[in-house]
């Protein structure tokens, strides 16, 4: 079961928002057939994009991240609701590239650090609110980082992760974003920071030990809180009447063209494995005046 756990410092001083986003990450690689350097970079956005859109207020808000580092993956877009469940896909799922010397799949080379990591928050109302930064590593985590600090100035630590078996399912996938409010010294950020260093990777955490584990440890002698929990899951929201909506672009005689063709239109959502077949009793449906 995927979970986001949320915990405070007793001094209210640290936040920190948590996730084990397995199952989802393992459902992406499934619908997107990805390889693993793209299930790590996809999987990693995916935690981030949950985290951060479980933070937003109201039930329809919803946050859309999209990575564009001019790598072999291509862009990256994963969008989140409110909750935190997501979905999402990478341009190019099927790449693949030698491992880094360390034995680690490079996710910075397969996404590139040529280009801008996006976030756009839409609140429901009125025009969506964006902010971009330019990219670190083309690692992801530490694009995040630096996004929270320039685009949002708060000191963020982030760690995001995804441990990919040899059969290439996925194994762990996770991470955390702990911030630093209003009010916390230097002293809490060095305590922070050794923190982080101290627990290591994210993924052998999630191995070991729950999501709840890897928050109250980051947040190691802050008398830390459990805030609260919140099941995700890899949800998509596409339907017929969507589908229809964006085949209004496709001109008519196209419509028509393919219609003839095969006696049917079949359309996939990006985001999920579905697919959503028109046939010529749809006819009236698809093609309007
Ligand atoms: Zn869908």
């Amino acid at each position: 079961m995927d979970k986001i756990v949320r915990a405070l410092s007793k001094d209210g001083l640290v936040k920190i928002s948590a996730v084990d986003l397995r199952d989802a990450v393992e459902r992406a690689r499934n619908i997107h057939r990805t390889l693993p350097v793209v299930t790590a970079a996809l999987g990693r956005t995916m935690c981030a994009a949950s985290m951060m859109g479980n933070a937003l207020k109201d039930a329809g808000d919803s946050l859309t991240v999209r990575i564009n580092g001019g790598g072999p993956v291509g862009t990256i877009l994963v969008v989140s609701d409110s909750r935190g469940n997501v979905r999402g896909y990478a341009q190019n799922p099927q790449i693949d590239l030698p491992l880094r010397p360390d034995g680690k799949l490079d996710v910075g080379r397969a996404v590139g650090r040529d280009g801008m990591l996006t976030v756009i928050r839409d609140l429901g109302f009125g025009e969506p609110v964006s902010g971009a930064t330019q990219l670190v590593s083309g690692e992801i985590a530490e694009d995040f980082a630096r996004y929270f600090v320039e685009s949002e100035q708060v000191p963020t630590a982030c760690a995001l992760g995804v441990l990919v078996d040899r059969d290439q399912h996925v194994l762990a996938a996770g991470g955390y974003i702990a911030q630093l409010l209003p009010g916390a010294g230097e002293d809490t950020a060095a305590r922070l920071e050794e923190n982080v260093r101290k627990a290591g990777p994210v993924t052998a955490q999630l191995m070991s030990g729950t999501v709840e584990d890897v928050a109250l440890r980051i947040l190691e002698g802050f008398e830390p809180e459990l805030v609260e929990t919140d099941e995700v899951t890899y949800r998509c929201n596409c339907s017929r009447e969507r589908v229809l909506a964006a085949l209004s672009g496709v001109s008519r005689e196209d419509l028509n063209n393919m219609l003839h063709e095969d006696g049917q239109i079949e359309v996939k959502c990006r985001f999920c494995d579905k697919a959503y077949v028109f046939t010529d009793a749809d006819r009236e449906l698809l093609i309007k005046d």
